[in-house]
Parts: C-alpha cells; structure tokens; sequence
C-alpha cells in the first residue's frame, strides 16, 4: 500500500511556530519528498538541533532525535554508522548549523556519509528572540546589534562547495514543489548531501517574504551540476539569488570506506591468526 503526505504527519503534536513562518513550507516540502520516495515512515529517523528548526522532528511520523545545540551532524553520523539501512534527514538552523555546529560540516563532507542535511536560514536566532545570526548580512539592526550588525555574513554556497560536499543545492520556503523536488533528488543521492533553504523568520524578520520573490532565479538551465567551478561562481551571485543543483558528483560513502577497511582488517588477519593492531592496519593503508 502506498504512504500519502498524512501518513508523514505526526498527529498528537501541531506545529507551534508563528503563523507565516517559512519553516511550514519546509515541513510541507519534506513531506512531499518523503511521498515521492515512499520511504516507510518505521524506517527514517529525522535529528534535529536546538532553535525553531529543532522542533522539526517533533512534527513528522518518524523516528525523532532532538539533539543539543549544533551537534545534530555528529548524531546523525552515528545513527547511519549503526544503522546503515535506515534513511537519516538532519535539519539545522542556521545558527545551529554554521554557527556552533559549524565545525563538523567539513568532517561530514571529508567521511561523505550518506545523510540528508537542510540548513533552514532565516539569517537570524529566531527562538531566542532575534539576535544576529551567522548570516545576519552587515549593517543589519538586530536584537544584538542595535546600530547596525559590524560583522559580514557568511558565504553560505562558497562554503559549502568548497568543503567538497558531494551534493550541494539551494531553494527557499517560496517554491514547495522545486524544494520537494531537491530534497527528493538530495535524499536519493549516495553520500553527504546539502540544501540550503532560505525560510523567513516573519516574527524577527532579516530575510524577508518580499526579498526573497525580488531576488530569486533559477540557476541557468545549462549549468553542468558536476563543475565545481562554475558552481563557484554562481554561488557567489548575491543578486539574482540563485535556486537549483549548484554540484552533485558521486564519491565512495563512509559505509563502503568502513566496510573495506573491515574486510581488509579480517582478511589480514585471518591469514596471520593474529588479531589486527592499528599501526598494521595504517601501514596497509598509507
Ligand atoms: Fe518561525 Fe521566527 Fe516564529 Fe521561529 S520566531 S517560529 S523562525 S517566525
């Protein structure tokens, strides 16, 4: 029997985010992947960390782990180790993700594990009552920056491409099916994978409804999504805002690197009878 989106939804808890919040559209897209994946709900896990996003995993028909603030990557990581055979979505914020939970994007990239990351940004901390986020733009007047914020933010896209994440892509709260279409293509691809949404926080409003409709555009049509170069450039774009698969590529997944790793350890030493030391096995390997 097929799932419908209502199969998805967990019905003894409703959202509690503001109303026109963009995390709703998020919700919505995630669910619509899941029905185009007809992933059995028994057999994903969603991990969330701390702010609006973290309450994500408390709304869907799945396995949840709400984890602490920025570690939501290292749990995932340890969940799809463990359990190879379950499908593993991480949803951040973008404090959450590239403010303390910063650093272990480029170790997720480096092991490519084979997760599904969507960085929900709204370029502020909404649930702690607006303060200036990683990618509070300059000048910006937040809660913590009352004449104007005196930091830059960050290159969200560049930073991501050049950690060498195997699939990076971009959409916002605005365009449901084109993000349930990414997120789809994103949970399909084998090893690390990457969306960076764009969703307004309408409450503490940085990134606004009617910026997003003035600066989006889909990438163009004949960008080749496995030139990490010309995904560069595009990155870069501040204005349009670009939309779409900037780099996808394949590259071997962390369980394939730990089942080889194994069966190199058994091999050696069922043909020594002693068991495997670890300077045996890097010198194997180096
Ligand atoms: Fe959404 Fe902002 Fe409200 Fe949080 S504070 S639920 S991000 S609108």
């Amino acid at each position: 029997m097929s799932t419908a989106l209502h199969d998805y939804r967990r019905k003894q808890i409703r959202p509690v985010w503001c109303s026109g919040c963009g995390n709703y559209g998020v919700l919505r897209g995630v669910e619509k992947a899941l029905v185009k994946l007809q992933v059995p709900a028994e057999q994903t896990v969603v991990v969330s960390g701390i702010g609006c996003s973290g309450r994500f995993s408390h709304y869907l028909n799945t396995y949840a782990l709400h984890g602490t603030h920025g570690r939501a990557l290292p749990i995932a990581t340890g969940v799809k180790t463990a359990r190879p055979d379950l499908t593993v979505l991480v949803v951040g914020g973008d404090g959450d993700s590239l403010g303390i939970g910063g650093g272990h994007l480029p170790h997720a990239a480096r092991k490519n594990v084979d997760l599904t990351f969507l960085i929900l940004d709204n370029n502020t901390y909404g649930l702690t009552k607006g303060q200036s986020s990683p990618t509070t733009p300059w000048g910006c007047i937040t809660k913590t920056s009352p004449y104007g914020s005196p930091e830059d933010s960050l290159e969200v896209l560049p930073i991501l491409l050049a950690y060498g994440i195997s699939y990076v892509a971009r959409t916002s709260s605005l365009q449901i099916e084109e993000m349930a279409g990414i997120i789809t293509e994103a949970m399909r691809h084998p090893g690390f994978a990457v969306v960076h949404i764009l969703s307004p926080c309408v409450t503490y409003p940085v990134l606004t409804w009617k910026a997003l409709r003035k600066r989006l555009a889909p990438l163009p049509a004949n960008h080749p999504p496995a030139d990490r170069a010309a995904a560069l450039q595009l990155a870069y774009s501040a204005d349009p805002i670009y939309t779409g698969v900037f780099y996808s590529a394949e590259k071997p997944i962390l369980e394939a690197r730990l089942r080889r790793l194994n069966n190199s350890a058994l091999k050696r030493y069922s043909s020594s009878g002693k068991e495997p030391t670890i300077p045996s096995l890097m010198e194997r390997f180096l």
